[in-house]
């Protein structure tokens, strides 16, 4: 038996990355699973791996009529969605000056209003059916401050607010919803390189768990959010980041790496 057997769920940003992982995870899980993404050839080879309890829709989050078009799509193909992972997101890596206000609007559009977009979208389908679990993906960044990444780190902060606004709003109908934060993980938006794993972990040197994580351990995070296990668990924020915002060490003292 399967932890999301009989659920529907959508996954933004399905196609690849996370995204991917957390598609291959809820269909083994007895999920049927609708991949959305822009990634149309990739989102199309993965669905098609994966059987007939996967299907790719082109969506671009930040088009309300296209999640209009999708979302109606999706019903009518597999029913009802009982689960979204609003997960599609973009960086970019600019200090304040340097950011330009489209190149703020362009990542706040995707990471912000484009989970604002999805929340909106499955909302009433799953008020009319009294249940529902919704995941946005924010980030470390979310919780902190971090140089170079005002529009990552404002549009992520942004998800928490957006989570424990719906977590009030669409709790007392039967949804929660909940948020997930992870560190550094290994996906072509913090490894664009390809690089092994084992070459990133030096960066990870002050992280406690000292190294970087698979996509697979964050969608861990999701199955649970969305699987009935989490029949309480709603306006929480989920950090999959080895004890990255736990605290900084005093290098060199007792307990530190190394001493
Ligand atoms: P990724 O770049 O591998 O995947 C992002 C996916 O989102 C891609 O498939 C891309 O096509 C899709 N996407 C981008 N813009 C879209 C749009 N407008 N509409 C639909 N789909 C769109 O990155 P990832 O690491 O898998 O990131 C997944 C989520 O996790 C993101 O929200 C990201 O901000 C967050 N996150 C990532 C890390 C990390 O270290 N990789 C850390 C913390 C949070």
């Amino acid at each position: 038996m399967g932890k999301l057997d009989g659920k529907v769920a959508i996954i933004t940003g399905g196609a690849r990355g996370m995204g991917e992982a957390t598609s291959r995870r809820f269909v083994a899980e007895g999920a049927k699973v609708a991949i959305a993404d822009v990634l149309v050839e990739q989102g199309e080879a993965l669905a098609a791996e994966l059987g007939v309890n996967a299907r790719f829709w082109k969506l671009d989050v930040t088009n309300e009529d296209e999640w209009t078009s999708v979302i109606a799509a999706v019903e009518a193909a597999f029913g009802g969605i009982d689960v979204l992972v609003n997960n599609a997101g973009i960086l970019m890596f600019k200090s304040i000056l340097e950011t330009t206000k489209a190149d703020y609007e362009r990542v706040l559009g995707v990471n912000l209003v484009g989970e604002f977009l999805g929340v909106r979208s499955v909302a009433p389908g799953m008020i009319a059916r009294g249940r529902g679990s919704i995941i946005n993906l924010s980030s470390v960044d979310g919780m902190k401050g971090a140089n170079s990444l005002v529009a990552y780190a404002s549009s992520k902060w942004g998800v928490r607010g957006l989570t424990k606004v719906a977590a009030m709003e669409l709790g007392h109908k039967g949804i929660r919803v909940n948020s997930v934060h992870p560190g550094g993980v290994d996906t072509i938006m913090s490894n664009h390189n390809g690089r092994a794993r084992s070459e990133l972990d030096p960066t990870y040197a002050n992280v406690p768990l000292q190294r970087i994580a698979g996509p697979e351990e964050v969608a861990a995070a999701s199955l649970f959010l969305a699987s009935d296990d989490a029949s309480y668990v709603n306006g929480a924020e989920i950090v999959v980041d080895g004890g990255m915002t736990t605290g900084t060490y005093y290098l060199g003292f007792p307990g530190a790496p190394g001493v």
